[in-house]
């Protein structure tokens, strides 16, 4: 069998995805891959589809040991024979997994990282022949990254003590440079066939808010568009978990809470409620979601401003992994930015100096896209060092906002002045202490009051100047010294603005409660729910996912075309033959119904 046709016969695809053939064949001939594609970009195929055409077994390395269950669950609902070892095992189980894969009754085993130099893992690949191996969330080897586990370091002492060295491909959604480059280092990998995919996910609407209610904003955001779809909330800390979970209760929904204070039960249970469809949103602290492959997720809201752009993505990417529309929103205040300035300050692991100015340099990447006017999902790209191939994707809340402009040229060089006159010496709080002329003893003490700019603003605001002084920053014009306590200084571009051969404007609507439109996409077919209904009743039957059942893509697509033969099923994107055996007639069956009663 060819890996068009297992596409088409395990998964249900006509089609490749970009990067999925280069990274399969480069495994098919033996050599090493590693693959960057986005989150939802489709990298279990990746390594499933040769796990299918290689003779032997393929061992799949993962960090996400409560996940492994549901992806052996996945594969066997298309005919694919799978396991997992890890740490939740008791001694029994684990014994009958060995004997089984001795017996070559697997094709995939997922395995944690650290259970590969157990004793008995080593002892029983010494004598059974492995094809290939996969590893899985490959980032999880930098020491850098934010997902750093050490046992991925002992990866390639396993390989070595293998009889022979099988081919191995390494698969990630985290993707800058260093990180790479790190990856092919540590794995130890030869010439890998790379496949570094666009990050661009067309499918995510991105949006940047600031408003003054952010719970009453939710809860009429998913009323309004999301009344029945699954998301999820992430807050900073825990407490604005537990909070923002009795609220939204309160406000009638079905929230659940997720963060690192729980009970691990608790939180798996939790965890599962979600993936299952059992609870429509979930409210977590950045502890849930690596890895989660729950597909039909509609919408993440950031309920605070995450800690850097790279976190940001990986966290709102996992909206939408079935490319139907989702939404991104990202709720920010400037108090944000003083907690996660806190969090780096009294990170006790973090001794080098380097290494802080780092972050404090990532965080205003962030702080930058959340004041930026232009594109939102081109912002993003060019974060990643693409170069992306729009100007305006009509569909962010940037491009769509029609709010008029203000010429704020004048108010610019005014707040680029003060920034000269105080020498360059203050931050953020005093510049606007001084162009607001305040009264302030430190002001006084400090003789900020007698500088030409004091009080040139008072009819400001703090919230207007400051919002200024952000999109000064994002524009360019101004930096921030990445400290705790940083000074603001000019940059050589705030000259044009000061000589006036350059104008600045600014959106009206800064701190304004706004609504959404983009009603097309949230369009659902008639037959939609009643099949979703049919869908949640087999997954409660079976106890896996609604969404390994069938995705939302595919289950829009059977509610638009309403097949009723095998033959018209099989063409649904989505559906292979396995699929077809278990839920063709039932579905069919239930079209036929729906039609009798709907018309
Ligand atoms: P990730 O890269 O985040 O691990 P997954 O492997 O979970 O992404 O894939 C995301 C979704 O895309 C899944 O629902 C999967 O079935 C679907 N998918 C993967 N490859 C294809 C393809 N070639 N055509 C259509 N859908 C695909």
């Amino acid at each position: 069998m060819k890996a068009h046709q297992a596409l088409q016969k395990y998964f249900g695809y006509s089609e490749f995805r970009d990067g999925q053939e280069t990274l399969i064949n480069a495994i098919l001939e033996g050599k090493d891959a590693l693959g960057i594609m986005p989150t939802g970009g489709g990298k279990s195929l990746c390594y499933q589809i040769p796990a299918l055409l290689l003779p032997h077994i393929t061992l799949v390395i993962s960090p996400l040991i409560s996940l492994m269950k549901d992806q052996v669950d996945s594969l066997s609902e298309i005919g694919i024979s799978a396991t997992f070892i890890n740490s939740t095992l008791d001694e029994e189980t684990l014994r009958e997994r060995l004997i089984g894969i001795r017996e070559n009754r697997f094709k995939i085993i997922y395995i944690a990282p650290e259970r590969l130099n157990t004793y008995s893992i080593r002892n029983l690949f010494s004598a059974v022949p492995i094809s290939f191996i996969a590893v899985d969330e490959a980032h999880c080897i930098s020491k850098w990254g934010h997902d750093f586990r050490p046992a991925y370091g002992e990866i390639v002492d396993f390989v070595y003590q293998l009889p022979y060295r099988p081919p191995i491909g390494a698969y990630t959604a985290t993707a800058t440079l260093d990180v790479i480059d790190e990856i092919k280092q540590l794995l130890h990998l030869q010439a890998p066939i790379e496949s570094i995919i666009s990050f661009d996910r067309k499918n995510l609407t991105f949006e940047v808010l600031k408003v003054s209610d952010k719970r009453q904003y939710i809860v009429d955001f998913i009323k309004r568009f999301y009344p029945k779809d699954a998301g999820i909330i992430y807050c900073a800390t825990r407490k604005s978990v537990e909070t923002l979970t009795e609220f939204l209760q309160k406000s009638g929904f079905n929230a659940l809470s997720y963060h690192g204070g729980m009970l691990s039960d608790d939180r798996e249970a939790n965890q599962n409620a979600f993936i299952f469809d059992k609870t429509q949103i979930i409210v977590a602290t950045n502890a849930f979601g690596m890895g989660i492959d729950k597909s039909n997720v509609r919408f993440v809201i950031h309920y605070n401003m995450p800690q850097n752009m790279e976190a940001y993505y990986q966290e709102a990417g996992r909206a939408g992994r079935d490319g139907d529309p989702a939404h991104c929103l990202l709720m920010y205040s400037p108090r944000d930015i003083s907690n996660q300035k806190y969090l780096i300050e009294n990170n006790e692991f973090l001794v080098d100096p380097e290494r802080k100015t780092i972050l404090y340099q990532n965080l205003q990447s962030l702080i930058d896209y959340c004041h930026s006017e232009e594109c939102l999902r081109a912002d993003i790209l060019r974060y990643f060092s693409e170069v992306p191939s729009f100007e305006s994707c009509d569909n962010c809340g940037n491009c769509t906002n029609t709010t008029p402009k203000i010429n704020i040229t004048i108010e610019a060089q005014k707040i680029l002045s003060c920034v000269y006159r105080v020498e360059q010496n203050y931050g953020l709080t005093t510049v606007i202490q001084v162009l607001r002329g305040s009264k302030n003893q430190q002001i006084l003490e400090r003789n900020l009051d007698k500088v030409s700019t004091y009080g040139i603003m008072s009819n400001y605001s703090d919230r207007a100047i400051r919002e200024m002084i952000m999109t000064l920053i994002a524009r360019g014009y101004l930096y921030q010294t990445p400290d705790a306590r940083p000074i603001l200084k000019l940059k050589n571009e705030a000259k044009a603005i000061l000589k006036g051969e350059k104008q600045l404007f600014h959106r009206q609507d800064l701190i304004v409660h706004r609504e959404v439109s983009n009603p097309e996409s949230h369009y659902r077919a008639p037959f939609y729910e009643p099949l979703r209904e049919l869908r949640l009743e087999l997954a409660r039957e079976r106890d896996v996912p609604a969404y390994a059942i069938f995705t939302d893509a595919t289950l829009r697509e059977i509610a638009e075309l309403k097949p009723k033969t095998p033959g018209a099923f099989l063409n649904i994107k989505g559906v292979g033959m396995k699929k077809l055996d278990q839920y063709g007639a039932i579905f069919i069956d239930k079209i036929k119904e729906l039609e009798a009663i709907m018309g």
